[in-house]
Formats: structure tokens, sequence, C-alpha cells
């Protein structure tokens, strides 16, 4: 009797619904963002509450919406941190709150923590889209670093731009070598393993591994935002 007594106190002192964070990973234009919006409105139509969040790093398209590639739109709050949502969405509204989307995750640097007091702690399901690798395939921002937390991790693929074929990797079009440069199929395109390997040989290219290899670490601190 004494067991069970404390065991219900115990469920009882944490949280009554569960949290869940749910992760989509995968190059540039492999439906990412489409993924969370049809995950977002399908339990928004359902009846449950729920918030869009995107860096305000990317402009690209509007400001105070999501808009996928293919022109799918969904309001949304474009914030420079993560942390600071619950206090410009208001606490009692969050309170409300069961889902919560956030899309480009690699530019939110307290994205860990966020995801961490959100499901275990507030029990809100969140569903997380954004790149795992950068241009040269290391791991972009922290994304990769939600998946122990992660109760479903999904990888998309797009589709080669140079031969049709599954497309694992982002290419990059340009000279630029700065890890955080946004734009869309301007600058970047997606490809399979053989024509990311082949892109690669391109000399500039070379030069550019080279130089990330000897001063990686500090190019990803100083990284700013064009
Ligand atoms: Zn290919």
């Amino acid at each position: 009797m004494a067991s069970s007594l404390v065991s219900s106190s115990v469920r009882d002192s944490s949280h009554s619904s569960s949290g869940e964070i749910h992760l989509f990973v995968g190059p540039m234009f492999a439906g990412k963002t489409t993924s969370l919006l049809r995950r977002i409105k399908s339990e928004a139509d359902s009846g449950r509450n729920v918030a869009m969040l995107k860096s305000s790093k990317d402009n690209r398209y509007a400001i105070d919406s999501v808009v996928t590639h293919d022109g799918i739109k969904f309001p949304c709050w474009a914030l420079p941190d993560l942390m600071l949502f619950k206090d410009k969405y208001g606490h009692e509204a969050y309170e409300k709150l069961d889902v919560i989307g956030i899309d480009e995750a690699q530019f939110f640097e307290d994205l860990y923590d966020f995801c961490c007091k959100a499901a275990d702690e507030d029990g809100k399901i969140v569903i997380v889209a954004g790149l795992d690798g950068d241009y040269l395939r290391r791991s972009f921002g922290s994304v990769l670093h939600i998946i122990p937390i992660a109760d479903t991790v999904t990888k998309l693929t797009a589709r080669c731009e140079l031969c049709g074929k599954r497309a694992f990797f982002t290419l990059r079009k340009t000279e630029e070598t700065q890890t955080e440069l946004i734009g869309g199929a301007d600058l970047y395109m997606p490809v399979c393993r053989r024509h990311y390997v082949s892109g690669q040989v391109v000399e500039a290219a070379k030069s550019v591994l080279e130089s990330q290899n000897v001063k990686s670490d500090s190019l990803l601190e100083g990284t700013s935002v064009v």
C-alpha cells in the first residue's frame, strides 16, 4: 500500500501531459519545412494549441511566417534565441500551448536547453526541423545534440540536382566560405554522394577544406550572418 501511495504521488508531481521531441533532418530541399508544417497543421486541426518558431536570421521569405520552397505558408515567431519565446509569447499563453514547431533549428544556439525544458518540464510536444550538416558535411549548430533527447529522428532526402538519385548532402555553388550563408537554389543544391564528392574536387572547394581544417573552431565561433 505504502509503495503505491509513493508512486502515485511521484506521478502527480510530474507534469500531467508528457512531452515529446521529434526531429526532421536532411539536406536543403528535402522537404523538412513541409514535413514540419504538415505535422503542425494536423495537430492544430485536431484542436491542439500550436506555435511555430523560426530564426530571425533567415529572412529570405516573410519574417512572420514559415514558407516552404514550394510556397506553403504558416504564421510564426521569428526569434534570435528560443529562450526569448516564453516572454514574448506570454507565460499564460505558453502554459496553454501543446505543440511547438521549430524551423531552421541549426541557427539556434540554445536548441538543446529549450527542447529539454519544453518537453521534460513543460510537457510540450516539440517538432524540430533543421540541417544536420553544413555544406562541408560538418555537424551544423546544435541540431545533432538533441538526438539523445528526441523520441524520433527522421532523415529526409532530396533529389540530386545532377543525376536525380536520392540526395543526402547540400553542395554550395559559390566560393563563399562562411558556415552560415543564407540562400536558396541560387547558392545551394542537393546532391547524391557521388556528386557531392566530385563537386568538392573543384579547386576552390579544396582550398576551403584545407583552411577549414586549420581554423574550423575559430571560424564556427566567429561566424556572422550575411
Ligand atoms: Zn547525383
